[in-house]
């Protein structure tokens, strides 16, 4: 794929914000270049605008190099920003399996951009029949994004595992949209990859020079208030996002955060550990309830859940102050509750409540 031929024309030619901080890079003893107050607070000064400290540590991590990560305002800003380089308003249009993240959406219509939304394929599987209701496999259909992508279709969005449906897709079967439309940029989102049974795509990186993949400190790190969000993609890309972004997007506070939860990736590992303990033990516990038809598979650190009534139990629920997403009118979710796993005890009210 040639980048320049997908790239927005004012995005190719743009003359990016040079910041006092990038003209001057090492130590000096007077910094008198951007007008900023000289009393230290610890917060007087402008912030990294490239976050070196953040990436040095996540590159590892991540399997990627540093130059390889863009990081955002929450993985929203990453989502505003593939609309924002690669999407003329008015003119291109984006494909996404649905039902999904409705972020997604959101910024296709923000930015002017035609949003071509794709159902996924409900099988049902009657070997993993619960009670009386058949588990649904949520496949993704193929033949229908072929059908919907053309000229002007600049952007593929899947998200795996998915949200809300819970559910992950392998490689190869993700791998192949990237052979398939190598004039397309396919963004996979893995908000949930810590919590999967399946591989990161980013071993791919290296061969697709189409592929995006979306990452978030807001789940298994448990930052979602520092709002971190993180694009991997090859360094072409990368730079793209950088010229595009606002120069300091993301505060020192959050960079200082994150430096100190991804120096130790074992505390995060451990607390993943407990969630998907409870994720087994909530799946065997709620389908033995007799307002549960179904308990869907999940590789994420929420269950999809169809109960008999979704509005009711989740009046009642509500009435008891426990909140959990009603998905009753989404597509291909009628009937089902998203509950988050949550910590022992709290799905131990859950079950008692339900
Ligand atoms: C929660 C979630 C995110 C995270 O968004 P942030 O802006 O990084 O907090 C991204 N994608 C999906 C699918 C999510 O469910």
């Amino acid at each position: 794929m040639e980048l320049s031929t997908i790239i927005r024309p004012n995005i190719l030619a743009l003359a990016p914000y040079s910041c006092a901080r990038d003209e001057f890079k090492g130590e000096a003893s007077v910094y008198v270049d951007a007008n900023e107050n000289p009393y230290n607070n610890g917060v007087n000064r402008y912030p990294e605008p490239l976050q070196p400290e953040v990436k040095r540590l996540m590159a590892p991590l991540k399997g990627v190099g540093e130059e390889q990560i863009f990081l955002g305002n929450g993985s929203d800003e990453a989502i505003d920003l593939v609309y924002r380089i690669f999407c003329r308003p008015g003119t291109d249009n984006v494909v996404a399996i649905s039902p999904s993240y409705g972020m997604y959406k959101v910024c296709a219509d923000v930015n002017d951009i035609e949003y071509r939304a794709v159902p996924l394929i409900a099988k049902e599987n009657s070997n993993r029949q619960i009670v009386n209701c058949p588990i649904v496999q949520y496949q993704i259909d193929r033949e229908g994004i072929r059908a919907r992508v053309d000229q002007n279709t600049k952007v593929i969005w899947i998200c795996s595992p998915n949200n809300p449906t819970g559910n992950a897709y392998e490689v190869e079967e993700l791998e192949w949209f990237l052979r398939e439309f190598p004039q397309v940029i396919v963004v996979v989102d893995e908000a949930y990859i810590d919590f999967s049974s399946k591989p990161s795509m980013t071993t791919l990186l290296p061969k697709y020079k189409n592929l995006i993949v979306l990452q978030t400190m807001s789940k298994a790190w448990g930052q979602a208030a520092i709002r971190l969000g993180i694009a991997m993609a090859n360094t072409e890309i990368i730079e793209y996002f950088n010229r595009v972004k606002y120069p300091y997007n993301v505060n020192l506070l959050t960079q200082q955060q994150a430096v100190k939860v991804l120096s130790e990736p074992e505390a995060m590992r451990a607390q993943v550990d407990e969630i998907l303990r409870e994720r087994a033990r909530m799946e065997q516990e709620l389908v033995k309830l007799p307002n549960v038809l179904a308990v869907y598979p999940s590789d994420a650190n929420f269950l999809l859940v169809k109960v008999k009534d979704a509005d009711a139990s989740y009046r009642e629920l509500q009435q008891k102050g426990i909140i959990v997403r009603n998905r009753n009118r989404v597509e291909l979710c009628q009937g089902c509750l998203r509950i988050t796993i949550g910590t022992p005890a709290e799905n131990d009210t859950i079950l008692r409540e339900l």
